[in-house]
């Protein structure tokens, strides 16, 4: 009974940015920061509750590290900073992994700082047709060693995102976004009770939790918000095949690779 649980900030309960820059430029920042080691802690007590006997907390939102990890239960393991593929640690003995202050993706209405990895850079990303967003591949990335999604705490739209990639996942709803920087939250106290609860569940439940597998070879394809990202793509590397000024594809082997 091991788990991962990702943990971004952009999902968390009384998280929302600020207009006209990054989250980690806005005052919100540090409010994150204590937020998501809250959040992760609450979901990985969860676990454990219901019977985990591992959890590796991924602090992935970007600038990894990010969170105040006194503040995550001490049975937890965390796997932190950058340059390695996505999931790490991860590997076919694992009975779930869950998704703690993900966000929607790109090309989501209303949402609070809905992006796919860059909001400053994409668009929005196609695997084999569909859009994807962060959740859904780090899902896939784990369905390709057979590991299910059991847990998604987000804002309202990331949520129903979620069941819509993955149904009868555990869910939690921190907040209503309201717009790209504005939300109604849950008091991050009750949200993290909540999360706590679910994450019980979610490990009681994983049996009966399916893998989200895409089929591979994989079509990747990627609308960049501007020309010159795609202009640079294809000159710098040939790989790419240009679908229209700001759009450029490619075939993949690995999720992970990639990723
Ligand atoms: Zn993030």
């Amino acid at each position: 009974m091991k788990f991962i649980i990702g943990v971004d900030l952009e999902g968390l309960a009384c998280v929302v940015g600020a207009p006209g820059g990054t989250l980690n430029d806005s005052r919100n920042f540090e409010f994150a920061r204590l937020q998501g080691a809250r959040e992760a802690d609450a979901a990985a007590r969860g676990l454990f509750d219901g019977g985990a006997t591992q959890v590796i907390i991924w602090d992935n939102h970007g600038g990894s590290p990010n969170l105040n990890y006194d503040l995550l239960d001490k049975r937890c393991d965390i796997a932190l900073g950058a340059n390695f593929k996505r999931v790490p640690g991860l590997d076919d003995s694992f009975s779930g992994i869950g998704f703690v202050g993900y966000h929607a993706m790109d090309n989501t209405s209303e949402a609070v700082i809905a992006h796919t990895f860059s909001s400053a850079t994409f668009q929005w990303m196609k695997i084999n047709g569909q859009e994807v967003g962060e959740m859904a591949i780090d899902a896939a990335i784990a369905g390709s060693m057979g590991v299910p999604p059991v847990l998604c705490a987000s804002d309202d739209k990331g949520v129903a995102e979620a069941k819509r990639f993955f149904p009868g996942i555990e869910t939690v709803t921190t907040k209503q976004s309201l717009s790209w920087n504005g939300a109604i939250s849950k008091h991050p106290a009750r949200a993290c009770e909540e999360i706590h609860a679910a994450a019980k569940r979610a490990a009681q439940r994983c049996k009966e939790m399916k893998p989200f597998t895409l089929k591979g070879p994989y079509d990747l394809e990627i609308r960049y918000k501007r020309i010159e990202n795609a202009d640079a793509l294809v000159r710098n590397t040939g790989a790419w095949e240009r679908v229209d000024a700001y759009t450029v594809k490619k075939t993949i082997d690995s999720l992970r690779d990639y990723f």
